[in-house]
């Protein structure tokens, strides 16, 4: 099938991945709105919040929970916000949560190896 995301599971595609087990995958968005900016994914292809398995959904919801905790304390962001789009709003077609840290001061927009160097310490 022809998913960007799928793709990235596989390997074809390069990410900065910042966390993996059996079911999810999550790694930093190519093009963040602010500094850590994350997408976790099924490893499963599920279209959209529809699609996707109850078992599937709530294990990314408790890794959106450890991983912000991260973000947080990694990262010093004051805030953060979860976004999943589904239809004329979704660009992949393959389920993914957002988790975009929220900084109250302008910060400067940092590399994504920095920042995935900043995560995994
Ligand atoms: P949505 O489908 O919710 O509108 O957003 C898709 C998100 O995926 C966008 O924020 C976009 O920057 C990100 N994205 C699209 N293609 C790639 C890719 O190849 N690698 C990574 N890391 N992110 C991607
Ligand atoms: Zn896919």
């Amino acid at each position: 099938m022809d998913c960007i995301f799928c793709k990235i599971i596989n390997g074809d595609i390069p990410s900065h991945k910042i966390y993996e087990d059996d079911l999810v995958l999550a790694f930093l968005d190519i093009n963040p709105e602010t500094n850590g900016h994350t997408l976790i994914i099924p490893k499963k292809h599920f279209k959209d919040l529809n699609e996707i398995e109850e078992n599937e959904l709530n294990h990314i919801l408790k890794v959106a929970k450890e991983l912000s905790l991260k973000i947080k304390e990694s990262l010093k962001c004051d805030g953060f916000t979860l976004i999943q789009n589904n239809g004329f709003v979704q660009d992949v077609k393959h389920f993914h949560l957002h988790i975009v840290p929220k900084y109250i001061n302008e910060q400067e927009n940092l590399e994504l190896n920095e920042i995935k160097k900043r995560l995994n310490n």
